[in-house]
């Protein structure tokens, strides 16, 4: 749709640059030449960053906790695994071996009951 202004416009639209005392042409889709465009973009995005830095910086860290892998140095057996022990349904005769009194008595009523399994 062709908006009414344009349709009534007076003056032919200029065809070079807006910034005062500058009569080089202007970009195309832009209202000013080649080099106070890029001053302009420059100054824009440097204000953009000042004013969206903190919220940056918080985008960048939630980033890295659930997508990067590696953030720790060297090989990886020194990596610090922060995953959860995995929920085992078997116990060993080194795992009974091992447990202390209070432990040992809960553990073997869950295998009596069925709930866990006895491997050897
Ligand atoms: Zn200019």
């Amino acid at each position: 749709m062709t908006k009414r202004y344009k349709l009534t416009r007076r003056q032919p639209k200029s065809t070079t640059c807006s910034k005062e005392g500058c009569d080089a042409p202007k970009m195309e889709k832009h209202k000013l030449c080649e080099q106070h465009y890029e001053a302009w973009k420059a100054e824009y995005q440097a204000s953009y960053y000042l004013a969206h830095q903190e919220k940056a910086k918080e985008y960048q860290k939630t980033y890295n906790l659930t997508y990067k892998k590696k953030q720790h140095r060297g090989p990886a057996r020194n990596a610090v695994k922060e995953q959860r022990p995995e929920k085992r349904d078997t116990f060993t005769i080194i795992d009974i071996r091992d447990m202390t009194g209070d432990k040992l008595a809960r553990n073997l009523d869950r295998i009596l009951k069925g709930e866990r399994a006895l491997t050897v």
